[in-house]
């Protein structure tokens, strides 16, 4: 038995806006005393290959994962792609298009930065430098390095959240286009974060309906930073919807202590874990009493 303190569904690596490289992040998260892990990054699989060798030698079971950029009703919202095969043919063509858009975009959040004083150019240089698929975190600790922000958290608040000059307009894919691309991956398709998004209590009821008509399997009903209130709204959410439940930190960096992996609360008794069916390997898991 897999008891749910031992897993975590949602981290990020090198490969995209984490700090540890994918086989330092699976051993601090075996240390941090997590079994069973899926890798997300945003928009690769790049860090796969990595993870799964270091997870074999830790004992820890890798679910490979990605998490995808999409659009619902003209908002950015993250699909997380659990258990899929990385090397699904239209997967690769999806991931192929959402890693030209974050190119192209990086591009224009560097112009766009510089138009408003801030050193874009730079950033950019900085971003690039570092050779993996541009997130706006890069920005921002770009940003931090060259002195326009005194940490991540201001370099979001002053020029690359929304409606600051850094935060550009791009044209994800569809939720529901990314839905297919996970499922004919052979993955279940996962609403990351439920509650982060601005939406009404209405529009994200509507989003789940769809989003299990759609195909869709699960929403992420506790994550990293979200209270109980927060886990309760997206547990009863879950359950009207006809959607399982999933956990993940979205871990990006040892250095914030309050989110380390595996941290994380139970889902209610009233939610089924998404990680108790196929395609994930059969274990049991504990449930809290209803
Ligand atoms: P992107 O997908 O390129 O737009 O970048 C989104 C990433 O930036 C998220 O996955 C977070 O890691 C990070 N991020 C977004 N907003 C904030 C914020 N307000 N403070 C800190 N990190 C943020
Ligand atoms: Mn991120
Ligand atoms: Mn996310
Ligand atoms: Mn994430």
């Amino acid at each position: 038995m897999i008891p749910q303190s031992e897993v975590d569904l949602h981290l990020h690596s090198s490969a995209s806006d984490g700090m540890l490289a994918p086989a330092a992040l699976v051993d601090h998260a075996a240390n941090c005393g997590v079994r069973l892990m899926a890798l997300t990054d945003h928009d690769t699989v790049a860090g796969l290959d990595e993870a799964v060798v270091a997870a074999h030698a830790r004992g820890v079971v890798l679910v490979p994962g990605v998490e995808l950029s999409v659009d619902w009703r003209g908002r950015t919202l993250h699909l997380l792609g659990l258990a899929v095969d990385p090397l699904a043919a239209r997967l690769t063509r999806g991931l192929r298009r959402l890693q030209e858009l974050r190119e192209s975009r990086a591009a224009r959040v560097a112009s766009a930065l510089s138009s408003s004083g801030a050193p874009g150019c730079e950033a950019l240089a900085a971003v690039r430098a570092a050779g993996r698929l541009p997130t706006r975190m890069h920005f921002a600790r770009a940003l931090v390095a060259l002195g326009a922000a005194k940490d991540v958290a201001s370099a979001f608040d002053r020029w690359l959240g929304r409606g600051r000059p850094g935060h550009v307009a791009t044209a994800w894919p569809s939720l529901a286009e990314a839905t297919v691309w996970v499922i004919g991956a052979g993955g279940v398709a996962v609403i990351a974060h439920p509650m982060r998004y601005s939406l009404s209590a209405g529009a994200r009821r509507e989003l789940c309906a769809e989003f299990a008509a759609t195909g869709g399997r699960a929403i992420e009903v506790v994550t990293g930073g979200g209270g109980t209130r927060d886990r309760d709204q997206a547990a009863s959410l879950a359950v009207r919807s006809g959607l399982d439940g999933s956990i993940g930190s979205d871990f990006h960096d040892p250095a914030i202590p309050w989110n380390p992996p595996g941290r994380l609360a139970k889902l209610p008794g009233s939610v089924r874990p998404v990680w108790s069916s196929p395609p994930f390997p059969a274990f049991e898991t504990d449930v809290e009493p209803a």
